[in-house]
């Protein structure tokens, strides 16, 4: 695994590992979600009404759209690994730093720019 200015190749490599674990985790969840929704819709059956159901399908939905954009965010560090631009932060060019990534290897800024764009966030209540 080739190195870049921010991270050497074992830390990388590390990094890299822990991406495809995660990506794996997140799969499974998908899965058993899936699962468990289908089976509690055959137990669940006639009982309910349509309304009901149609809030625990929005509820649901909800789960796997934000674990799909979970999934999106790991495929694109993991495209970054390849790139060789993985540990930069998209907004300023400094070092995400190892330490950060480890905690969350899918960060895509610095935690300057992070708190900048959180702050940014909280004011115009957007997520
Ligand atoms: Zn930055």
């Amino acid at each position: 695994m080739k190195g870049n200015r921010c991270l050497t190749g074992e830390q990388i490599q590390e990094l890299k590992e822990i991406l495809l674990q995660k990506k794996k985790e997140v799969m499974e969840d998908i899965k058993r979600g899936l699962e468990a929704n289908a089976q509690a819709e055959r137990e669940i059956g006639d009982i309910v009404d349509m309304s009901t159901d149609e809030f625990l399908r929005t509820f649901e939905m909800r789960i796997r759209d934000r674990e799909a954009k979970y999934l999106k965010k790991i495929e694109k560090a993991l495209q970054k690994i390849e790139d060789g631009t993985y540990g930069i932060c998209e907004k300023c060019g400094a070092c995400i730093g190892y330490e950060r990534l480890k905690l969350r290897p899918v960060a895509e800024l610095c935690i300057k720019c992070k708190l900048e764009q959180e702050k940014f966030e909280r004011k115009f209540g957007e997520e």
